[in-house]
């Protein structure tokens, strides 16, 4: 276990496109456990292989929902050589942060539903259906990726609002 430096705005890491992953070994393990770590410390939602410094198709996100007896749960999912199959027509518009962007939060347009695939650590394939905030988490993070940031999806940003815009938002927000 241990906490990885995450890269920050204007380092050209951001803007990289990543390799697969083609190893499934104890060094993949610890990043991933490293990344999950990093991620919780952060307290992110998710956390790519570029903001740690490795340019590797590899994501983590943080699921977090009320199980059948009620208990809160929060499960890391690890994603190696994700590959998003299916985004509905349905979108939402909603702010959007990163941990490479700390205090920028861009109102980013994502689908209300994807469907997924990914390998786990152990090169098995896996099938995942996501709906509303882990939607935008494996949207924002597979965008990592291919060199794509909350920059580029984003056009605009809470702290660059005139009043005018900040109060368009907010009925927006209201409406959803
Ligand atoms: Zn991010």
């Amino acid at each position: 276990m241990a906490i990885r430096n995450i890269v920050k705005d204007g380092d050209p890491i951001l803007k990289k496109v990543c390799r697969p992953v083609t190893d499934f070994n104890d060094k993949l393990a610890t990043l991933l456990d490293d990344m999950g770590d990093t991620m919780i410390a952060a307290n992110g939602l998710g956390l790519a292989g570029p903001q740690v410094g490795m340019m590797r198709r590899v994501f983590v996100v943080l699921d977090q929902y009320i199980d059948e007896d009620d208990n809160e749960v929060d499960e890391i999912i690890e994603f190696v050589n994700p590959e998003i199959l299916e985004k509905s027509e349905e979108t939402i518009t909603s702010f959007e942060g990163c941990l490479s962007f700390p205090g920028r939060n861009g109102l980013i347009t994502r689908p209300a539903y994807v469907r997924a695939k990914a390998q786990d650590r152990t090169g098995e394939w896996f099938e995942i259906e996501a709906e509303g905030l882990l939607a935008r988490a494996i949207c924002h993070e597979n965008d990592h990726l291919n060199g794509i940031t909350v920059l580029d999806n984003a056009n605009l940003f809470y702290e660059d609002m005139t009043p005018e815009q900040l109060k368009a938002v907010q009925e927006l927000e209201d409406y959803e």
